[in-house]
C-alpha cells in the first residue's frame, strides 16, 4: 500500500482496547450527573420545590424569587462536583447542539472572587446567536437571541478532560419571540396534541384525564472507522461520507456482521458510552452490530418526547466524543459508503398519559378498543393528509442517499398496520363491525380486539411508517438528524386529526347516535377518504411505486429539492399555524435554513471532490502513468512488444475524470445564481449527477492504479480493519 496507508495499518495493528475503569454498578452511576427532582427535593425549601413541580406539570414561568433559590442549589451541587462553568444548551436548526459557556465566577470589590449564579441567569441567557442560521428572521443589527430554561428537561453535568460544566437545556428564541431552534416547536406540538387528545378522551366518557404527552424511543445507527484511516480521507472529515471508493471484494453480502460478536475494541467503546449515558440518566438499552460491516446500533428505552430528544442529542455527542478517545471516528452520516447499507434512526412514537395509559396500545377492555381504534385512525388520516410533510421533515442531503435506495423505506409515505389490524379497519369500513358479533365479526366497543403481535417477525421492514404493536415506528428518519422535526410533525398531524375526529363525533352524536355507532361511522369515513395510505405489501417493489402514485395518488418526492418546498404549501402553513406550533414566518425561515443546509452540504462535497481529484488522485494517476510508460519504453528497447491496453485505459479514464472535474468547477459557479429553490434544484439535478460521474472514473482508476500509489484508504481497509 501507499506509505501513508501502510503507516495507518501498522498503527492499527498496535492498538489495544482503551483502558477503561471496569463498569461501575448501575446504582452508583445512574443519574449521578443529573440535577434530578429528587436532588431538588432534598436541596430546596418545601415551597420552592412545590413551585418547581407545579411549573413542570402545568407549564408557566418560574417565579424569579424561586428561580434564585433553585439556581443557588443547582450551582452548589455543580460546584461540589467540580464545575466552574455553566452552559445554556440549545438546539439550532442545524441538527447539532450548541452551548454558550459562562463562568460562575464573580469578582468581589475586595479583590476576592466567589461563585455566583442567579435565578435570572438560570431562566434566561443571552447568547450571541448571530452566527446561527435563522433564515432571515433576525437581521444582524438585532442579533439578540434568548435562551430560556426548559424546566421539563433537567440540568446535568458534562464531564470532559478539560473540566466539568453545568448544562441547562434551553429553548432559543428571537427577541420578538420567534423560535430559532428545534425545542420550542416540539414543546408547542406536545401542547397542541395534548389539547386535542384530552378533548377526545373527554368525549369518550373518561372523567379523569391527565395531561397527554408523546413518547419517543429512537434507535441510532452509526459507523465506526479507525481514526488512522479517517484522517487520510478528506471526504470523510469534511463531508461525513466517502465521495470515492471502489467496492470491497467482500461487502455485506454474507450478512455475517449482523448480530455477530462485537469486536473487543468496539465493545469497550460501547461500555464507555453507556456508563457516561447512565450518569446522565439516559436509559441506553440495546447495542448490537448492524447490517453493514463497521455499523452498530444503540437504542435507549423510550421516554417523554422532549426529554428523549435532548437525550438523543446527547447520545450523538457522546458517541462522537467517546469514539475519539478510542481511536475511532464515529460516522453519523446517512450514507458514508456507497453500496453499503446506510444509517437511519427509527423513531418509535406513541401518545399517552397516566390515567388512560398508552393510547396506541389496544388494551384489554372494549372501551379501550374503541379509544385505541380512534387514535389509530387519527394516525391513518394524518399520514394520508400530510404524507408529503412527513417526507419533508426527513429531507436532508445525507438522507436522500438512503430513501428509495431499497435499503430504507421508499420516499413514498404510507402506513403499515399489520394484517390483523388492517382487517379490523376494513371490517369497520365495510360496515361489518357494528353488526352482530356472531361469525367472528367484531362489534366495535363490545368485543375485544385480538392481540396484535409485537415481535419483529411480523413486521414489514419496507414500510416508512409502521404500527409495531403499541406504537408507530417512523423509519425514514436519518441517522444524523435531530428527532425533533419528525416528532413535531407527528404530534401536530395527530392533533389535527384528533380535532377532526372530535368534531365529527360530536356531530354524529348530536343526531342521537350512540358513541359506538358514531365512532364506527367516523372510522368508516376515515378509511373511505384516507385508506389509500394503508399499505402492507413490499414497499421496495416497482409495482408499489406505480400503484402508489398512479392509482392511490400518493406523492413520491424523490429528493430534498422536491420535498422541502412542501413546507411552503398552504395546507402545511395553516396546519402549523392553526395549532399554534410554527408560525408562517417561522416556517418560512425553516424552509430557508434547511434549504441552505442542503445546498451547503452538496457544495462542500463538490469542493472536496475537486480538491481530492486535483491534489491527490490525479497526481497518483499521473505518477503511475509515467512509471508505466517508462516501463513500456524499456520493454520496447530490449525488443519486447509490451501490452499497452491498461495504459490507454488509465489515460482515457484520467482524461474523463479531468473533463468532469472541469465541468463541475464551472457548475459550482452557477450555484448561487438564483433563490433557495433554484439552488436546491441545481444541486440535485446538476452537481450530484456530476459528482457521480467523477466517482465512476475515480473508482475505476482505483482498481487499475498501483496500490503503492493510491493515497486513500480503501473500502476494504475502512470497513474490515479494526
Ligand atoms: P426493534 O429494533 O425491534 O425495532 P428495539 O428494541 O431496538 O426494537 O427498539 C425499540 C424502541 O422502541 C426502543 O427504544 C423502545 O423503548 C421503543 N418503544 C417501545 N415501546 C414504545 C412506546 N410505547 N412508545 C415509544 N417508543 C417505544
Ligand atoms: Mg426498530
Amino acid at each position: 500500500p501507499h506509505p501513508a496507508r501502510l503507516a495507518a495499518l501498522q498503527a492499527i495493528q498496535q492498538r489495544t482496547p482503551v483502558d477503561c475503569a471496569p463498569a461501575q454498578p448501575l446504582e452508583e452511576i445512574w443519574a449521578s450527573d443529573v440535577f434530578t427532582l429528587a436532588r431538588m427535593k432534598s436541596a430546596l425549601p418545601k415551597e420552592s420545590y412545590k413551585a418547581v413541580r407545579r411549573v413542570i406539570r402545568d407549564g408557566g414561568r418560574l417565579d424569579l424569587a424561586v428561580a434564585d433559590v433553585v439556581a443557588q442549589s443547582m450551582k452548589d451541587w455543580a460546584v461540589s462536583q467540580g464545575a466552574h462553568y455553566y452552559a445554556h444548551v440549545f438546539y439550532p436548526l442545524t441538527n447539532s447542539t450548541a452551548e454558550k459557556h459562562d463562568g460562575f465566577i464573580s469578582p468581589q470589590g475586595d479583590g476576592q472572587a466567589i461563585h455566583e449564579f442567579s435565578g435570572k441567569l438560570l431562566v434566561q441567557g443571552e447568547p450571541d446567536g448571530s452566527s446561527f442560521p435563522n433564515g432571515g428572521i433576525r437581521s444582524t443589527f438585532e442579533a439578540r437571541g434568548y435562551t430560556a430554561w426548559d424546566i421539563t428537561s433537567p440540568a446535568y453535568l458534562m464531564r470532559t478532560p478539560n473540566g466539568v460544566t453545568l448544562c441547562i437545556p434551553t429553548v432559543f428564541v428571537s427577541w420578538t419571540g420567534e423560535a430559532l431552534d428545534k425545542k420550542t416547536p416540539l414543546l408547542r406540538s406536545n401542547a397542541a396534541m395534548n389539547r386535542q387528545a384530552k378533548r377526545l378522551l373527554h368525549l369518550l366518557g373518561n372523567d379523569e384525564v391527565a395531561p397527554v404527552n408523546s413518547s419517543c424511543g429512537a434507535e441510532q445507527e452509526y459507523f465506526l472507522v479507525d481514526t488512522q484511516f479517517a484522517t487520510l480521507r478528506p471526504d470523510l472529515l469534511l463531508a461525513g461520507r466517502t465521495l470515492f471508493g471502489a467496492a470491497s471484494p467482500k461487502g455485506q453480502q454474507f450478512d455475517d456482521h449482523y448480530f455477530g460478536a462485537i469486536p473487543e475494541r468496539v465493545q469497550v467503546f460501547m461500555q464507555d458510552v453507556e456508563s457516561q449515558l447512565y450518569r446522565l440518566r439516559i436509559p441506553a438499552k440495546t447495542r448490537h452490530n448492524e447490517v453493514a460491516p463497521g455499523q452498530f446500533e444503540i437504542a435507549p428505552v423510550h421516554e417523554a418526547a422532549n426529554v428523549a430528544t435532548d437525550h438523543q442529542q446527547l447520545i450523538m455527542t457522546t458517541l462522537r466524543s467517546t469514539a475519539k478517545r478510542h481511536g475511532f471516528t464515529c460516522l453519523l452520516h446517512e450514507k458514508p459508503f456507497a453500496g453499503i447499507n446506510g444509517s437511519g434512526k427509527h423513531v418509535n412514537w406513541s401518545v399517552g398519559n397516566s390515567t388512560q395509559g398508552n393510547l396506541l396500545d389496544p388494551g384489554r377492555t372494549p372501551h379501550d378498543n374503541l379509544q385505541f381504534l380512534l387514535f389509530c385512525a387519527a394516525v391513518i388520516r394524518g399520514v394520508h393528509c400530510h404524507g408529503p410533510l412527513l417526507r419533508a421533515v426527513v429531507a436532508t442531503a445525507g438522507n436522500d442517499h438512503r430513501l428509495g435506495a431499497n435499503e430504507a423505506p421508499p420516499a413514498i409515505i404510507s402506513v403499515y398496520l399489520g394484517q390483523q389490524l388492517e382487517q379490523v379497519f376494513q371490517q369497520i369500513q365495510r360496515g361489518e363491525a357494528t353488526g352482530s358479533s356472531n361469525g367472528g365479526v367484531m362489534r366495535l366497543g363490545v368485543d375485544t380486539l385480538p392481540e396484535f403481535p409485537k415481535d419483529a417477525g411480523d413486521r414489514n421492514r419496507t414500510s416508512p411508517f409502521a404500527f409495531t404493536g403499541n406504537r408507530f415506528e417512523f423509519r425514514a428518519v436519518g441517522s444524523g438528524q435531530s428527532v425533533a422535526g419528525p416528532l413535531v410533525a407527528m404530534n401536530t398531524v395527530m392533533a389535527d386529526s384528533l380535532e377532526w375526529i372530535s368534531d365529527r363525533l360530536e356531530a354524529e352524536m348530536g343526531t342521537g347516535q350512540s358513541l359506538e355507532q358514531s365512532a364506527a361511522s367516523v372510522i368508516r369515513q376515515i378509511m373511505n377518504q384516507h385508506g389509500a395510505a394503508v399499505f402492507g405489501g413490499d414497499g421496495y417493489s416497482d409495482a408499489w411505486h406505480r400503484e402508489a402514485t398512479d392509482d392511490r395518488g400518493l406523492e413520491n418526492l424523490r429528493n430534498t429539492a422536491e420535498a422541502l418546498p412542501v413546507l411552503r404549501r398552504e395546507e402545511v402553513r395553516s396546519l402549523f399555524q392553526r395549532h399554534g406550533v410554527i408560525s408562517p414566518v417561522e416556517m418560512e425561515s425553516r424552509y430557508e435554513v434547511y434549504g441552505e443546509q442542503y445546498t451547503l452540504a452538496i457544495e462542500v462535497e463538490a469542493k472536496v471532490a475537486l480538491s481530492m481529484v486535483r491534489t491527490q488522485i490525479s497526481p497518483a494517476v499521473q505518477n503511475h502513468l509515467s512509471a508505466l510508460a517508462s516501463s513500456l519504453q524499456q520493454q520496447q528497447s530490449i525488443g519486447l512488444q509490451p501490452e499497452t491496453r491498461v495504459l490507454h485505459q488509465i489515460a482515457e479514464l484520467h482524461g474523463r475524470m479531468d473533463d468532469h472535474a472541469t465541468a463541475l468547477a464551472g457548475e459550482l459557479h452557477q450555484l448561487h445564481n438564483g433563490d433557495t429553490a433554484a439552488a436546491m434544484t441545481h444541486c440535485a439535478d446538476v452537481l450530484l449527477p456530476r459528482l457521480q460521474q467523477i466517482r465512476e472514473t475515480v473508482d475505476a482508476l482505483e482498481n487499475l492504479v498501483d496500490d503503492d500509489r493510491w493515497p486513500l484508504p480503501s473500502y476494504r481497509e475502512m470497513l474490515f480493519v479494526r
